[in-house]
């Protein structure tokens, strides 16, 4: 059973097409890291399973729902497109935190005013989810009084606070510092080891043959080879 599924998606920018019919799925429990040249398309593949994109045709169903609004695809209510999203995990290069609010505030956020759900129990939860992350001792902090990648940490706590059934990752270690890069990794590792559905676009080869099931190589709008990471990365 696929939780992710994408079949013959087209979308361009204006004139220029940026995706030329990606087929891709991706089972429950599997970690896929898609991996390609700058500008062949990979933000955009997650900005569309997200919604966060119109695209022209194509089907992309994520977490058993139809995503797809404006020009085309599947056409489906924004109502039902802010269920949808409300499943999917999605991690930017940018942490994107909240700046008055602590590391637990943030994570406890979305469940509190989305999801009405009571304080007390999102707040156990997003301790534990500070603490999966290795940030129990920092759930007091704000923001700019954390390294990047505990930044990074927290923004992964505060999606899974949301218990999505899938979790999208672009270029999450691409705006640290080298030495902040493991940290993020590590708790990567983490969720994949611990059966989290994952799709995580990257620039790191070492995390993508050692933590991916499988490895998608995009260019031009197109998924052009697929497989185990050593048959798609070669040996090291
Ligand atoms: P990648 O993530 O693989 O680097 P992107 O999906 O970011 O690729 O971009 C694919 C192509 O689409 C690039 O040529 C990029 O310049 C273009 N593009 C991305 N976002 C936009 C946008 N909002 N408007 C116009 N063109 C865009
Ligand atoms: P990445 O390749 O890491 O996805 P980019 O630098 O290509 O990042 O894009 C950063 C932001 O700018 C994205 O939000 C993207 O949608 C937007 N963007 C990229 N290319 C264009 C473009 N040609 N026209 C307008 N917006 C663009």
């Amino acid at each position: 059973m696929s939780v992710i599924a994408v079949r013959n998606l087209h979308k361009s920018y204006g004139k220029t097409p940026v995706l030329r019919g990606v087929d891709l799925a991706v089972a429950k429990g599997e970690t896929v890291c898609v991996i390609g040249p700058s500008g062949s398309g990979k933000s955009t593949l997650l900005q569309c399973l997200n919604g966060l994109e119109p695209f022209e045709s194509g089907e992309v169903i994520v977490a058993g729902q139809h995503i797809g609004w404006g020009r085309g695809g599947a056409r489906i209510p924004e109502r039902e497109m802010t269920f949808a999203r409300r499943r999917i995990g999605i991690v930017f290069q940018q942490f994107n935190l909240f700046p008055h609010m602590s590391a637990l505030a943030n994570v406890m956020e979305a469940p509190v005013q989305v999801l009405k759900r009571p304080r007390a129990v999102v707040e156990a939860e997003a301790r534990a989810l500070l603490a999966r992350v290795g940030l129990a001792h920092k759930a007091d902090a704000y923001p700019a009084d954390l390294s990047g990648g505990q930044q990074q940490r927290v923004a992964i706590a505060r999606a899974l606070a949301m218990q999505p059934e899938v979790m999208l990752f672009d270029e999450v270690t691409s705006a640290l510092d080298p030495e902040l890069v493991g940290e993020v990794l590590a708790v990567m590792r983490g969720l994949a080891k611990d059966g989290m559905t994952m799709l995580v676009v990257t620039h790191e080869m070492g995390f993508a043959r050692e933590a991916a099931d499988r490895v998608i190589f995009m260019d031009g709008g197109l998924v052009v080879e697929q497989g185990p990471p050593a048959e798609v990365l070669g040996r090291p």
